[in-house]
This record gives structure tokens, C-alpha cells and sequence, in this order.
């Protein structure tokens, strides 16, 4: 399957509501006015995309209907998606400048994180970097278990630690494996609990120290997972996990499983951190890599 036809698969659920929603308002006016306008904003906001960020877009919208005077409804739909498009536009690469360089992932149990792990280490593999992972989710036997099938599966080696041993011991541990061996990328698994804040904040900042003690020039990606059908629960994770590490991208999961896709929109604009990632699907291969513009056609259903 091709690169735009597995976000547009992905996003088939989002597209089907969306799209739905922007023709219904579209086709009920047959002039350009302050009316279509507001109930856009509402369509918008229905969609998962968040009220701010809907006035803004709305705002824009206007101003450009204004200057290219504007008045057939019709047009307003290619108008909406080149905004969007240009709105979710961001440096989505990852920085991995440096050998090695480090990917931290974060986020709240069952948003995905493991299994992201997984595809990103069998995309980087095929790229030709040398992956070695981390367990550093030791809260459970199973999570380690679990990173392991991955490991396994994608063929790159795995660090680990006892169920409760401290996580930034073994994220020490890969770090000194991946210098004796070579490895071009480091990928840390975390556990993910939020309920306790203090707790993970320390975890997460202890991590942050041993990387910065071993590694004190390599490039970082700190990527935060969020589970897009959690809808604007997945934005207020962002902010929250904001507010104790400095994040420095998103990987929005199981896209396919939801219409809330619009929630994207949100989280590049309202809190200035680029997506990343888009996951559309559990297995190896589905995942992908972020593009505004194949991102807002794939919303509005073109090609
Ligand atoms: P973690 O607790 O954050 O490590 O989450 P896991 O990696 O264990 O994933 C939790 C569940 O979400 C698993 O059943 C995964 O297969 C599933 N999952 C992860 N990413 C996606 C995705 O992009 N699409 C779908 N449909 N399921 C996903
Ligand atoms: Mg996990």
C-alpha cells in the first residue's frame, strides 16, 4: 500500500465525519456570509478541533474570502484545507544527528508507546540505523515482555532490568551497550503514570540526568504518545506532560480507529508541538511519518 493511501485509510473514519460535517454547513447557504462562517466554526469544533484553534482558522478564512472577494460557498471548502494544511505545517523530521542519538518515549499506559517503539525501530532499521532498545518501562513484567516480542520481530537487540528495578538504570545500561556496540539509535521505553505526578516527574528527570551525564552532545527526541481516539483528553495529556519534560514531538496513535483525527490540528497549533508520527494501524508497518499536506488532503478526502 502507498504512502498516501495508508494515511487515507487511516484517517477514513476522521475524513467520513469531517468532511460530513463541513459539506452539510457548505451546502445549507448558497451566499458567503458571517452565518456560514459561524457555523463552520461549530463544524469545526465538533471535530475534535479545538475552539481556539477553530476561531483562528475561521478568523483566517475570513480574512481571505475578504480579499479574493469571494462569494460562491463552493470555494470555501479548498480554502479550509489549504489553512489547515498550512496551520499543521512544522519541522516533523526526526533530529538523530549523532551517533548515538537517543528517542525517550513517553506517555500514559496503553496509548501505544511499546508498539510505537516497535514500528519506529523497523523504520529506522530499514533506513540502515544500527536500533537498540530500552526497557525502561519496569513497573510491569509484561511491559519488558512486551518490547521484547518487538525487539524479537524487527531483529534489534533489547537492554532490560528486573520487574521495579529503577528505570534509569537501565537506561544507563543501554546507553554504555549502545557505545560498546556502536549503535546509531537508542530507543527508551518509559512507563507511563501520569496519575502520580510527582513520581513521574522524578523518573522522567532522572532519565533526563543519566542521558545528559553519558551523553552530554547527543541529539534527543523526547516523543510523547497520545491516543487519538482519547479525543481532547489526548490534549490535555500533551499539556500536563508538557509541564514536566520538554517534549520535543507527538506520535498520534490508532488514527484508524477513530473520527477524531482533528485532534491534530489542536495539538500542532494550540500547543506548538509537531506531530510527528501517525499511527494508523498494530502492525509494524503502520506507521507514518507526518505530512501536513498529505494530512489535510487525506481529511478532505483528496489525492
Ligand atoms: P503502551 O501501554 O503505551 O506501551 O501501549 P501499547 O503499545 O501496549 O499499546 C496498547 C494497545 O494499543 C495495543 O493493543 C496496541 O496494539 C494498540 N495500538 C497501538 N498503536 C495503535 C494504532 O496506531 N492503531 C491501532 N488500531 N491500535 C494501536
Ligand atoms: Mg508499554
Amino acid at each position: 500500500m502507498g504512502f498516501f493511501s495508508k494515511i487515507a485509510n487511516g484517517l477514513k473514519k476522521t475524513r467520513d465525519s469531517f468532511t460530513g460535517a463541513i459539506s452539510n454547513v457548505l451546502s445549507g447557504f448558497t451566499k458567503v456570509d458571517e452565518e456560514l462562517f459561524e457555523s463552520l466554526e461549530e463544524a469545526l469544533v465538533m471535530s475534535d478541533i479545538g475552539v481556539h484553534t477553530a476561531m483562528d482558522i475561521c478568523g483566517q478564512l475570513r480574512e481571505r474570502v475578504k480579499k479574493e472577494s469571494v462569494t460562491d460557498p463552493a470555494l470555501i471548502r479548498g480554502m479550509l484545507r489549504d489553512i489547515i494544511s498550512e496551520k499543521l505545517d512544522c519541522d516533523c523530521r526526526l533530529h538523530l544527528d549523532t551517533k548515538p542519538s537517543v528517542i525517550l518515549v513517553i506517555g500514559v499506559n496503553g496509548v501505544g508507546k511499546t508498539t510505537t517503539i516497535g514500528k519506529l525501530a523497523s523504520r529506522l532499521k530499514s533506513d540502515g540505523k544500527k536500533v537498540i532498545l530500552g526497557a525502561a518501562d519496569t513497573f510491569r513484567a509484561a511491559a519488558t515482555e512486551q518490547l521484547g516480542i518487538w525487539a524479537e520481530r524487527c531483529g534489534v537487540p533489547m537492554i532490560s532490568g528486573a520487574e521495579g528495578a529503577d528505570p534509569a538504570s537501565v537506561v544507563y545500561d543501554t546507553v554504555a551497550a549502545a557505545k560498546s556496540r556502536g549503535d546509531d539509535v537508542i530507543i527508551c521505553d518509559t512507563a507511563g503514570r501520569l496519575h502520580n505526578k510527582k513520581n513521574l516527574m522524578d523518573e522522567l528527570a532522572k532519565i533526563s540526568r543519566i542521558i545528559g551525564r553519558e551523553l552530554p552532545d547527543a541529539s534527543k527526541e523526547t516523543l510523547l504518545v497520545l491516543d487519538a481516539t482519547t479525543g481532547q483528553n489526548a490534549v490535555n495529556q500533551a499539556r500536563e506532560f508538557g509541564s514536566v519534560s520538554d517534549i520535543s514531538g507527538i506520535v498520534l496513535t490508532k488514527l484508524d480507529g477513530t473520527a477524531r483525527g482533528g485532534v491534530v490540528v489542536t495539538i500542532n497549533s494550540e500547543l506548538s508541538m509537531p506531530v510527528k508520527f501517525v499511527g494508523v494501524g498494530e502492525q509494524i508497518d503502520d506507521l507514518q511519518p507526518f505530512d501536513a499536506k498529505q494530512f489535510a488532503a487525506g481529511l478532505f478526502d483528496e489525492e
